[in-house]
């Protein structure tokens, strides 16, 4: 058989500890037999950003600026156990933090839904994408404590010197106060994001803020998807069939609990934080969790929503055998390769990821799976196999 040709690489970083060790399985055994394989590769491993001050991965977010598609394996972000643990110069920021600044983007989760791993939800029948805004609110908020009675203002000093101000409460007794702030500028990137995936992935979209609440904070965000959508996206929505629909977030909460699934709920920065975690508990496992960052010039980048598995690569270590689930991991690579082939017209490759999808879906889905879906699953008598055995059953499907 003829391997698949590519024309542009794609930019690969490679990362650590168990998920580092199912990367080069998932190279090996799905990919390379069948596709003459094109990448950057950038090491992200602990070990090298260290030795490069953590270069590698400014440059490895410049190249997917170049690219235009990366595949990120998981990464350690250093705590203080690893400054020991790597004997590190630094305590390096995470790599997802600095790429994303250099990016720019909006992360997009959606999990792989497959039968007999049954959402909580019963209802819930297609995945349902989180996309969350990862700029300001709360996160970047300031507070006080008040300690007696007085008054609290907001000012705003514009260039000119010239005050406006707002007041917060007039305290009789002690409270507390916050006050937080966003950018249109970033607001109007989420939005362009989400519009530009919404139509890439044939999805609706659905925002939701409680701007009846909130009328100049959240209605600001309201009204800047509202314009961007009318300006830029109607008519190609129209054309592709598919909706953009705002909500208030309480209404959208009630609707998304009803609803089938098979939409991108785009959630102000808290609201995606929380919500994330609720819809990715509610779908199974962060094991079938994919995530991709898409910036609003429509750069991708790839990955698992699960870390680096430190547990898991420990007994490894060990000589013990793992069953580690790599299902999130082979997504980011059929993700990254059919977005490869629809932005250079290769139509095989587009054809392949499809192909390696279904392969994997169909294995777990005849009862070949590894533990952690196996403790979930509805499946009767599911065989668990360790990390390779598993790879090794989807490339026997393959
Ligand atoms: P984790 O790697 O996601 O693992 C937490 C636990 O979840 C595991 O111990 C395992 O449970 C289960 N799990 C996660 N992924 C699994 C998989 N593919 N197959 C089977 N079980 C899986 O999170 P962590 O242990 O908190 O973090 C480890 C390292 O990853 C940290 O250094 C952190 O900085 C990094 N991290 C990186 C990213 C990223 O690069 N995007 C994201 C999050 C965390 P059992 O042990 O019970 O089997
Ligand atoms: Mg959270």
């Amino acid at each position: 058989m003829e391997k698949i040709k590519m024309t542009t690489p794609l930019v690969e970083m490679d990362g650590d500890e168990m998920t580092r060790i199912l990367w080069k399985m998932i190279k090996e055994n799905l990919l390379e037999p069948y596709i003459d394989l094109k990448t950057e590769y950038y090491d992200l491993g602990l070990e090298h950003r260290n030795e490069t001050n953590d270069q590698v991965t400014v440059d490895s977010a410049m190249a997917t600026k170049k690219y235009k598609v990366a595949v990120k394996c998981a990464t350690i972000t250093p705590n203080a156990a690893r400054m020991d643990e790597y004997d590190l110069k630094e305590m390096w920021k995470s790599p997802n933090g600095t790429i994303r600044a250099i990016l720019d983007g909006t992360v997009f989760r959606a999990p792989i839904v497959v039968k007999g791993i049954e959402p909580c939800v019963k209802n819930w029948k297609k995945p349902i994408t989180i996309a969350r805004h990862a700029y300001g609110d709360v996160y970047k908020g300031s507070e006080m404590k008040i300690p007696g009675a007085g008054k609290v203002e907001l000012v705003y000093t514009a260039e000119d010197g010239s005050q406006t101000k707002e007041l917060v409460h007039k305290f009789d007794g002690p409270g507390i106060v916050q006050g937080m702030h966003n950018l249109n500028k970033s607001i109007e990137s989420f939005a362009r994001s989400c519009f530009t995936y919404a139509l890439d992935t044939h999805q609706d979209l659905w925002f939701a803020t409680k701007d009846t609440i909130s009328k100049k904070y959240d209605h600001t965000f309201k009204d800047i998807f509202q314009e961007i959508y009318d300006a830029e996206f109607a008519d190609k929505f129209e054309a592709a069939g598919i909706e953009y629909f705002y909500t208030l977030i309480d209404d959208a909460v009630a609707r998304v609990m009803k609803s089938e699934g098979g939409y991108i709920w785009a959630c102000k920065n808290y609201d995606g934080d929380v919500m994330s975690d609720m819809v990715s508990s509610a779908f199974g496992s962060l094991a079938m969790m994919t995530s991709v960052l898409v910036s609003p010039e429509g750069y991708y980048e790839y990955e698992a929503a699960h870390g680096t598995v430190q547990r898991h690569y420990y007994k490894h270590l060990k000589g013990e055998e793992t069953s580690t689930n790599s299902v999130a991991t082979i997504f980011a690579w059929t993700g990254a390769l059919r977005k490869r082939g629809e932005l250079d017209g290769i139509q095989e490759l587009c054809d392949f990821a499809d192909r390696l999808e279904k392969a994997t879906i169909d294995t777990i889905e005849s009862g070949e799976m590894t533990k952690d879906l196996a403790l979930i699953t509805t499946i009767e008598n599911p065989t668990v196999l360790n990390s390779e055995g598993f790879i090794k059953a989807i490339a026997k499907r393959l």
